[in-house]
């Protein structure tokens, strides 16, 4: 198979091409510039924008993979959850380009391509894993096997924001833009990571194992600058963006190598946006060595949402031999992440 998959649910318009495994190329356009003034995605804008940039970027996508669109034989491409408006955009481009090219089309849940978006750099999975999901939209720990034939046990999830959501909000209050990982990261790697003792949620024993709250965090901050700020002081971005940068990776390797333990697993697996983040993946390096357990991590143009990791969930699902969704599918903009079946929405 030679699978084309879309992604459109948030602000990046990815196509990817992936043959058995193998990533042959990709496309990707992002209007986070366009929604910067706003702090945050506006859905209408990040509808038009998919709309602009769906042809130009599938044929950045296909002249990277070195094949002519006629090659495709599969067309995978996200069906929620996401923007409904950005949502409908990619999914009706899919729609339209398997019906003309008259091939099969597979409607793919978005985290399913997170994960599946490690397999194009390290192969794949092991028989089982626990994955950490860290993204915009979802902080949730999963205990994985086959990402197509084998339901996901859900261990875990955020009680409020989720891990991006915290990076996202703590950047606009600290007045460094949108969007909000990116940007602290680089504010963080000039500070001091221990200037401020910011609390880390539910990590104490008895407290829920594998579930997350950053908002406590998110509110610490707000009120560790109005306090700075109401004694007339500057205000300390660098330590402050490096305090609460380390406070989420703590709690983030921490329960996930509890669930890798409490399996009696050897494999990590992080992905997601937040999974780009440098601290994130050096803590989480030198953790798992520390207890030997195996951590793999997409390299970070594989980790923010892309073409890619869709096309990898096609064609994971075309060599398992699924039925296509056809071209019926609707999109499913508030798909949960659970049960079996994951990848695939019909
Ligand atoms: P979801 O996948 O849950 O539907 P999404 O698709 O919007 O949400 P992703 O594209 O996977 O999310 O990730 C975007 C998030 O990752 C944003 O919140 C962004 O701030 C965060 N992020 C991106 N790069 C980094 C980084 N280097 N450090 C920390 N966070 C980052
Ligand atoms: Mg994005
Ligand atoms: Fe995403």
């Amino acid at each position: 198979p030679v699978v084309l998959g879309v992604e459109s649910s948030c602000d990046e318009t990815g196509f990817g091409i992936v043959s058995e495994g193998t990533l042959l190329g990709q496309g990707l356009a992002s209007s986070a510039a366009q929604h910067a003034e706003f702090g945050g995605v506006v859905p209408e804008i990040a509808a038009r924008a998919h709309l602009a940039a769906a042809v130009p970027t599938l044929r950045i996508a296909l002249a990277d993979a070195g094949v002519e669109l006629s090659d495709i034989t599969h067309v995978a491409a996200t069906s929620g959850p996401g923007l409904a408006t950005a949502v409908h955009v990619g999914l009706a481009a899919a729609k339209s380009l398997a019906w003309s090219l008259d091939v099969p089309l597979y409607g793919v849940h978005h985290l399913a391509g997170h994960a599946a978006a490690d397999t194009l750099e390290h192969g794949p999975l092991p028989e089982r894993s626990i994955v950490l999901i860290v993204s915009g939209g979802h902080t949730s720990i999963l205990h994985v096997g086959d990402l197509v034939l084998d339901p996901i046990e859900h261990l875990g999830d955020t009680l409020d924001d989720a891990a991006g959501e915290a990076f996202d909000k703590v950047s606009r209050l600290l007045g460094l833009g949108y969007p909000g990982g990116p940007a602290i990261s680089r504010a963080a790697a000039g500070g001091d990571p221990q200037a401020f003792a910011f609390p880390r949620a539910l990590l104490r024993q008895g407290d829920a194992p594998y579930t997350f709250s950053f908002s406590g965090l998110k509110t610490a901050v707000a009120r560790t600058v109005e306090k700075i700020e109401r004694a007339g002081e500057a205000v300390p971005v660098t330590d402050i963006a490096a305090s609460f940068e380390q406070a989420v990776v703590d709690v983030l390797v921490t329960k996930s190598l509890r669930a890798v333990a409490d399996r009696g697993l050897s494999t990590l697996v992080i992905v997601g946006g937040v999974a780009a983040n440098a601290r994130l993946r050096e803590v989480a390096a030198r953790r798992c060595a520390e207890q030997g357990v195996e951590l793999r991590i997409p390299p970070p143009r594989l980790c923010t949402d892309n073409g890619a990791m869709i096309a990898a969930v096609g064609d994971l699902l075309v060599r398992a031999g699924s039925e296509p969704s056809g071209l019926g599918i609707a999109a499913d903009p508030s798909a949960v992440l659970h049960g079996a079946q994951l990848p695939l929405l019909r």
